[in-house]
């Protein structure tokens, strides 16, 4: 399972619509977030989004993105949760996120860990990895490509029986990629009962930024591109001048990538309802799939074939 669910859509301020920043994402075991701004626990809880969540990834630190997080840990400690959480930020992640999350009277009943990345680096997280990315905007910042890894080919068991291998453990032995020996002394190749390697799933989160080459080399062939959209054409200059990017640069954006579906997100409060007209401005710009985020809106990202 890979699944996007967005918790908010709103540039700077919330509205009756859209919450401040927050994106859930699902995959397999674990629950991540990108971002955390205000209120994005209650909409964990509106969307039934989970609160299991084992890191936090945020993009910089504009209160927009940040501020949720400080309740959002101090409910996870009041509800007795002891696995401890990672989160990770550019600079000055580690400043910041001590002085802002253990200021106050309660202690926390997990560990809270915080690592500061620079673009570029990874995290290794359960079955995939998490680059950060440069992204150009006011203030240190970073985007996030989560890469799924290579699945191993598909197994065909008759394949293997034809070979004389026995049902059980050595068929798991062959679908990691191991060579195994028959009691016989005959030994059997992965690729002899397994199909080419299968690529992993790729979703590129850039969080607030102008349009890059960077974005565009991280989300090369990306299943998923969200990018900033907090404006439309009409205000290309504020977007220039904000460090922000308009739909149809983030369409432009997603074309050079190639990424398939491209979601547009962090609209000002100018698109709340009239969202539609940056889908038309996406898709001069880019040929996929687009759509505007909404609140409570969730994105699955099925396996490649
Ligand atoms: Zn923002
Ligand atoms: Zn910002």
């Amino acid at each position: 399972m890979l699944r996007l669910t967005f918790l908010g859509t709103a540039a700077a301020q919330p509205t009756l619509r859209r919450n401040l920043t927050g994106l859930a994402v699902r995959r397999e075991r674990e629950l991540y977030l990108v971002d955390c701004g205000e209120g994005t626990q209650r909409q964990l809880i509106h969307y039934g989004a989970g609160f299991d969540v084992s890191a936090i990834f945020f993009t910089h630190f504009h209160a927009d993105h940040y501020l949720g997080a400080i309740g959002f840990l101090r409910t996870l400690s009041m509800q007795e949760r002891h696995e401890p959480l990672d989160v990770y930020g550019p600079r000055p992640a580690r400043s910041l996120l001590k002085t802002m999350l253990f200021t106050g009277a309660e202690r926390f009943h997990f560990e809270i860990r915080i690592h500061e990345v620079a673009p570029g680096e990874r995290v290794r997280r359960d079955g995939c990895d998490w680059l950060a990315f440069a992204t150009d905007h006011r203030t240190p910042s970073l985007g996030w490509a989560l890469r799924e890894d290579v699945r191993p080919g598909r197994f065909h068991p008759e394949r293997a029986e034809a070979l004389g291998v026995p049902k059980g453990p050595l068929y798991g032995t062959l679908q990691r990629g191991e060579t195994i020996t028959l009691p016989g002394g005959r030994t059997v190749r992965p690729e002899e009962v397994l199909e080419a390697p299968r690529r992993g799933r790729s979703v590129a989160v850039t969080g607030d930024t102008r349009p890059s080459q960077a974005t565009v080399d991280a989300a090369r062939g990306a299943d998923l591109l969200v990018h900033d959209c907090t404006f439309g054409d009409a205000e290309s200059d504020r977007a220039r001048e904000t460090m922000h990017s308009t739909a149809r640069e983030a369409g432009a954006v997603a074309r050079e990538a190639g990424a398939a579906h491209l979601v547009l997100t962090h609209l000002s409060s100018r698109y709340d309802r009239e969202w539609q007209p940056l889908v038309e401005q996406a898709r001069e710009t880019f040929s996929g799939r687009v759509d505007v985020a909404q609140d409570g809106m969730v994105v699955e990202v099925p396996l490649p074939e």
